[in-house]
């Protein structure tokens, strides 16, 4: 065991605080890493709050996570000692049910094991990002291709997977209309993907203050849903439409703007349930869904494809000390566009 320095929430919705961890001694397949830096996931701020539900404490959360390997297991075949790496949202799953056999370990059959607030299938609880070192088994643990740096990758992690994987897909490409609610960290990663796979993209964003950002990061168009002509001149527009806002939406006005046989797919989630007048999705054989991050890889495709397209995020680095009022910025909107602790301030 290694004593690690972190920041938990000691309680739902208590601030975050200074405090030491244990990290499991590397295991045979297991890789050592020396964590960099860690993004901040509005998940982050739900799960610390408890939004999502019943919650283990202490918390140590932190799923967007950039770092080198330090020491490896003595089964590791991938990882040698100083690589660049990552670890997303999942540190294991059951690795024999259909999902899992297909590369789709995010929907895990037996449930994949969250980086942070889980138990392991070790029985331990799970510890993420905001700490100075992680030990992940080799198959969760993603290669960071040089091209990017450890910084702009972390929120690729989550941010970047959760938003690539739906437009992988429902096939965003050329000739494709796209559009993408919320230009927040999730949206102006969408943006960029969108428009490095050649689709036609569009950000619906509540106002158009951050048009300037929109345009400049790949959006095509950039049009305010607080102004209720949007949804007039947009009306069947879209092939598809990538919803990264966790505040509830008017699905039906959203669905409105789609193609016959487009696709509203949701990748953030509300607190409370939503409710839709079915007939949204009937008149012109419309698809509500939803999606969640990636499996391995398709996380290895997507930092691939990343570096190629030369995108990372857009980020305000902080050091640990500022976490709390990191969360208050996000909750307010007020971030451009992700958060990066840098953990050497730990
Ligand atoms: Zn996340
Ligand atoms: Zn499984």
């Amino acid at each position: 065991m290694t004593t690690v320095a972190a920041y938990a929430a000691p309680a739902a919705k208590a601030p975050l605080e200074r405090t030491t961890i244990e990290r499991r001694a590397v295991r045979e397949s297991d890789v050592l890493i020396d964590i960099e830096f860690a993004g901040i996931c509005h998940s982050d701020i739900h799960q610390a709050q408890e939004g999502w539900g019943k919650a283990i404490f202490p918390m140590v959360p932190g799923h967007e996570i950039a770092g080198v390997v330090s020491e490896v297991g003595p089964g590791v075949t991938k990882f040698q000692v100083g690589d660049r790496v990552g670890v997303g949202c999942m540190v294991d799953s059951c690795r024999v049910c259909e999902n899992c056999l297909k590369g789709l370990e995010q929907y895990c059959l037996d449930g994949n094991t969250g980086t942070y607030n889980a138990v392991g299938r070790d029985g331990e609880p799970t510890y993420g990002g905001y700490s100075q070192k992680v030990v992940v088994d080799e198959n969760f643990v993603l290669r960071i291709p040089d091209g990017i740096s450890l910084d702009v990758a972390a929120p690729l992690l989550c941010a970047g997977i959760t938003t690539y994987s739906p437009l992988r897909h429902w096939n965003a490409g050329p000739g494709k209309k796209v559009a993408v609610v919320g230009f927040g960290g999730l949206g102006h990663l969408g943006v960029k993907i969108a428009h490095a796979m050649g689709a036609e993209v569009t950000v619906l964003s509540q106002s158009l203050r951050k048009q300037d950002d929109g345009k400049k990061l790949g959006a095509d168009h950039y049009y305010a849903t607080s102004d209720p002509k949007t949804f007039e001149e947009l009306r069947g527009s879209f092939d598809l439409i990538l919803s990264t806002v966790s505040a509830p939406l008017d699905l039906g006005a959203f669905l409105s703007l789609l193609r016959t046989d487009g696709a509203l797919v949701n990748v953030g989630a509300p607190e409370e349930p939503v409710s839709l007048n079915l007939f949204s999705v009937i008149g012109g054989r419309k698809t509500l869904a939803g999606s969640g991050i990636g499996g391995i890889q398709e996380t290895q495709e997507m930092l691939d494809f990343c570096a190629e397209h030369g995108i990372g995020a857009e980020i305000e680095l902080i050091s640990a000390s500022e976490i709390n009022e990191a969360y208050e910025r996000v909750q307010s909107s007020d971030v451009r566009y992700r958060f990066v602790i840098d953990t050497a301030t730990i």
